[in-house]
């Protein structure tokens, strides 16, 4: 294989019409079919990833979750799916413009990767809002987790050039996942959750009723 490629291309430098014989070792090589391959894992792999923030997409949570669930029983702890909507968004975009809107939101991914757990995973769920699933022992764990995260983005100011940094907060909306239970319900108790926190003033956390 490597020979055929080696003659191939010493063909092409010397300005020669290639071999069939080479060509065909090239055809009939797997090295095509690894590159297509390939290509196709990378394709797949920015699909599935936002361009702004680099966190994943909502596309794969559906398989992450069923094997968080599977883990959560496995290990006997408890599985959260926390929503999480940044407060007051639009408001930023009005006033810097949409630009630093998405330089903040960038921003704003990288401290919360950075807070959670490595095997936390952390997703855009989409617009301004992110989902999490976070893994604890206890509710009174996952209280703390959450706070924990709304205090470091409340304390960590994004810089912008020109002007002062801008000091986002954030929602979150809790709900304790059922052994049985399914994403989507999971997501509406947790979206249900987070209204309320917005209702009840913002920068804060509220647990959906099992
Ligand atoms: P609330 O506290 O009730 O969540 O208020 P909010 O202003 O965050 O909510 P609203 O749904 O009114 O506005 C969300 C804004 O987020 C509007 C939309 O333009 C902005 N947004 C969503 N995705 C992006 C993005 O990728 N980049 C930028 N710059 N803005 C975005
Ligand atoms: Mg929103
Ligand atoms: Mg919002």
């Amino acid at each position: 294989m490597h020979d055929a490629i080696r003659s191939i291309c010493a063909d092409v430098l010397a300005g020669q019409p290639g071999q069939n014989a080479d060509l065909e070792a090239y055809e009939q090589s797997e090295l095509l079919d690894l590159l297509a391959r390939f290509k196709t894992l990378i394709l797949s792999n920015a699909v599935r990833h936002d361009p702004l923030t680099g966190l994943p997409l909502r596309y794969g949570i559906e398989s992450d979750f069923n094997l968080c669930q599977k883990d959560a029983k496995r290990n006997r702890s408890l599985l959260y799916v926390v929503m999480i909507d940044v407060d007051h968004f639009k408001r930023i975009n009005d006033s810097y413009g949409h630009p630093v809107g998405d330089l903040a939101l960038r921003h704003l991914a990288g401290t919360m990767k950075r807070t959670l757990r490595s095997n936390e995973p952390l997703y855009r769920f989409g617009g301004e809002e992110f989902l999490w699933l976070l893994q604890c022992n206890s509710i009174e764990e996952a209280e703390q987790s959450a706070h924990r995260l709304l205090t470091t983005i409340r304390t960590t100011p994004i810089p912008i050039a020109d002007v002062q940094p801008i000091t986002l907060t954030v929602t979150l909306g809790l709900a304790q996942v059922g052994e049985q239970e399914e994403l989507s319900s999971a997501v509406k108790r947790a979206d249900a959750a987070l209204y309320e926190g917005k209702n009840a003033g913002r920068d804060r956390c509220v647990i959906a009723m099992s």
